[in-house]
């Protein structure tokens, strides 16, 4: 028990900080607009087309009570069919190129796709259209929103949310 002290005193706070009101304000926007726009919860169907699982971490960590996801009125689901948006991560494996394709093709109409990450916005470390990889989700399904980052942090995901729902607002 005293080792255990001695370390927790040694190492100190290793959680990353609250995030900055910007956050908080910016959770407030999403919800209204989505309530707005939709009138409803925002269902959104993730899809990992390749990715080394950093940016999952990140959209993991908007479920947590900081980020509150579901607070804004977005959840994730199971299946396509019941998705309003995609969030594409990675950068298009060779191997998951058709399964994307078949995923947006299950999308019902009018859809949103978010690319997240620079893989998924240009092939990242990865490259384009190398052996293994095609490279941004672009070159695959058509995007609406890019977020960039690797990974890209949890803000940066809520924005590029809020900007594809702004743009189903304006069309
Ligand atoms: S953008 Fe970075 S964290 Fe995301 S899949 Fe690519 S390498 Fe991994």
């Amino acid at each position: 028990m005293w080792r255990l002290l001695q370390q927790i005193k040694k190492v100190g706070l290793v959680s990353e900080p609250k995030p900055a009101p910007d956050a908080t304000m910016l959770q407030r926007q999403l919800q209204e607009q989505v309530r707005r726009v939709f009138g409803r919860a925002l269902a959104i169907r993730q899809v990992d087309a390749g990715s080394c699982n950093g940016c999952e971490l990140e959209i993991h960590a908007l479920h947590n009570p900081y980020y509150n996801l579901e607070g804004a009125g977005i959840h994730f689901v199971a299946s396509p069919r019941h998705a309003d948006a995609l969030l594409v991560t990675g950068p298009v494996s060779r191997h998951m190129a058709e399964a994307l394709r078949r995923t947006y093709d299950a999308t019902p109409e009018p859809k949103l796709v978010i690319a997240a990450g620079d893989c998924a916005a240009c092939g990242g470390v990865f490259g384009e259209n190398t052996c293994a990889t095609i490279g941004a989700v672009a070159n695959v399904v058509p995007v609406d929103v890019v977020v960039r980052g690797c990974p890209p942090t949890p803000t940066a995901l809520l924005q590029g949310i809020l900007a594809a729902i702004s743009k189903r607002a304006s069309a």
